[in-house]
């Protein structure tokens, strides 16, 4: 190994120490274990995933942080400034033993050019959301935010289960591949459209989708046969959504949800417009994108006009986070946001729980503990009919990327009493090494991003930024085992502002302290945020879990 040069990391596993105490070499697992060849995106670069999204500045400043997190005392704190380490602080027993901050830029200097410039020269890192912030465990988490989505809509409209209903939607790219997996796992049929028939082919070999074909009559035969059966099934449908939908109008089909995942974002790179082959349509891009801009758009247009039909005939219709509804805005559809997004709809309900995206990581390395964590769960929460499922169906068909990791949705009060309960399994050596805790930045009180997580709060606070900061603050009070605060992740510079927290169950009792007063107050946090929004579901929810806002909500 030379110093500062690319190489190839993978984290230790077992019990044997390289720093001198389990939270210091927990910080140091976590980050080699970001830049795993089977976790990472683009290792040699540290770059973990989300375009962009690093580990590390550069190999020196990750040399650096392995050498300062071997040294590091039980009562010092390393301070890592977008991605490189900075200073050593004498601070106590029970604080963060890492604070980190990255790709914060002051409000006016925060655009994607200011910050590449300062990039250029060396002096900033973006970490996306868990790529700088040490807890990233690969694609599990996509597939079961999108499980979740799915589980919601089962729990507002029908019962909590999608057994014998249709959802039809479009894309099978990198995030939209795990829906057809999402809706079977809830019990429901997928047809999903996809213009593109390798990326069908990539979803169905690694058992994301069940089955493919290019015809709508043959199509629609095996899904009405897994409706009226009530058998989990899905379908990908090779065409393009902005033909297909209308179509389907045409034919009376009448599925139960319908939503859409194609690259809508971006008219020119990603949506593939109607009435053209794809191979054209590629060929297009590159020749003339104003033209090929202009069919995009009109195609969207196409395409959301089909979604509110399918609302106005009694369907459930929500919008994926990918902007169709703004593109077909701009191209005159002025009811396009008659449908509502994903987050206001079906996340934010959960946020007002505290629920959100938790995640653990078996340090020892064996997939056993993780299984035995899994089992815990479910005997910890037999009422959560969606959980059990979740992690049942976790086990058979989720690979571990890197170290053995799970993630599951868990809401205030169930994150503490599990988190107890993992420490207790550690104490007692039932789990072979301790587990490492921690939660995506996209969580119910740890961020602030107006075209996604805060979209359309209900006072309007969309863009105050307060409440990530508060988190972070409140997660080192608490004393979390590393804590970061980072800008930009998901949607971009400019946009977006979030805190991390991860907190480390070793078996002993200060860390139960640790564990009880993070895992507490963490979502607790996200709760109060809702209640300050006025959201009568935060307000009662609070009101019967004790939590008190000083001004109470009018
Ligand atoms: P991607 O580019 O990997 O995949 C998009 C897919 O859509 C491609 O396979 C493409 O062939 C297909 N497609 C494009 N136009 C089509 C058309 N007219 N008909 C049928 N198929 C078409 O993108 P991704 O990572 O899967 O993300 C999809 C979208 O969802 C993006 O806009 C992304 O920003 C958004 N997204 C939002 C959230 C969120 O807010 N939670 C999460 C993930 C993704």
């Amino acid at each position: 190994m030379i110093e500062g040069q690319p190489r190839e990391v993978r984290a230790p596993r077992g019990t044997e120490l390289s720093c001198r105490g389990w939270q210091q070499e927990a910080a140091l697992r976590m980050l080699m274990n970001n830049l795993d060849p089977e976790v990472a995106e683009a290792p040699q670069e540290l770059i973990v995933y989300g375009g962009t999204g690093k580990a590390a500045r550069n190999w020196a400043c990750f040399d650096a942080i392995v050498r300062e997190l071997r040294q590091l005392g039980d009562d010092e704190t390393l301070l890592v400034q977008s991605g490189k380490p900075v200073a050593v602080f004498r601070t106590h027993e029970l604080a963060p033993r890492v604070l980190i901050s990255n790709a914060m830029l002051v409000p006016q200097w925060a655009t994607w050019d200011e910050f590449r410039r300062l990039e250029a020269l060396g002096l900033t890192m973006y970490g996306q959301m868990t790529a700088g912030s040490w807890i990233y465990i690969g694609t599990q988490g996509i597939l079961q935010g999108t499980y979740e989505t799915f589980a919601e809509v089962a729990r507002q409209h029908f019962d909590g289960s999608l057994s014998g209903r249709v959802v039809l939607t479009a894309g099978l790219g990198g995030m939209g591949g795990a829906q057809p997996l999402a809706v079977t796992m809830n019990g429901g049929v997928a047809l999903v459209v996809e213009v593109d028939p390798e990326r069908i082919q990539r979803r169905v070999r690694i058992g994301y989708c069940d089955a493919w074909t290019a015809d709508l009559d043959d199509a629609l035969r095996q899904v009405e046969a897994a409706r009226r059966e009530r058998r989990p099934f899905s379908i990908a449908l090779l065409g393009n959504a902005a033909e297909v939908l209308p179509d389907l109008l045409k034919r009376g089909f009448m599925p139960d949800v319908v939503t859409d995942q194609t690259s809508a974002h971006d008219p020119v790179g990603g949506y593939v417009p109607a009435e053209i082959s794809l191979e054209d349509a590629l060929l297009l891009r590159q020749k003339s994108p104003e033209i090929y801009t202009d069919r995009a758009m009109r195609s969207m247009a196409q395409h959301v006009q089909a979604m509110l039909e399918f609302q106005r005939r009694g369907a459930v219709v929500f919008d994926y986070g990918n902007n169709l509804r703004g593109q077909a805005l701009v191209a005159g559809v002025e009811d396009a946001f008659a449908y509502p997004g994903f987050v206001p709809a079906y996340i934010r309900p959960l946020f007002c729980q505290g629920k959100g995206p938790f995640r653990w990581v078996a340090l020892s390395g064996d997939p056993e503990d993780i299984r035995k964590t899994d089992q815990a769960a479910i005997e910890l929460f037999p009422e959560n009919e969606a959980l059990r499922r979740w992690l049942t169906m976790a086990e058979e068909k989720v690979p571990f990327q890197g170290l053995p990791a799970r993630i599951c949705w868990l809401g205030y009060g169930e994150r503490a009493r599990f988190g107890l309960r993992l420490n207790e399994m550690v104490r007692t050596g039932e789990l072979k090494a301790p587990i490492v805790i921690g939660r995506d930045h996209l969580d119910t009180g740890s961020v602030a991003s107006p075209y996604r997580e805060t979209e359309g709060m209900r006072d309007g606070s969309d863009a105050i930024a307060d409440w990530p900061i508060l988190n972070a603050l409140l997660n080192t009070a608490s004393g979390a085992s590393w804590v970061s605060v980072h800008h930009g992740g998901g949607v971009g510079i400019g946009l977006s502002i979030h805190a991390g927290m991860v907190v480390v169950a070793d078996g002993t009792p200060e860390a139960a302290r640790r564990l009880e007063r993070v895992l507490t107050n963490d979502p607790g946090i996200g709760v109060m945020r809702h209640v300050d929004a006025g959201y009568p579901e935060a307000i009662a929810f609070a009101e019967e879990n004790g939590l008190r806002a000083p001004i109470p909500p009018s």
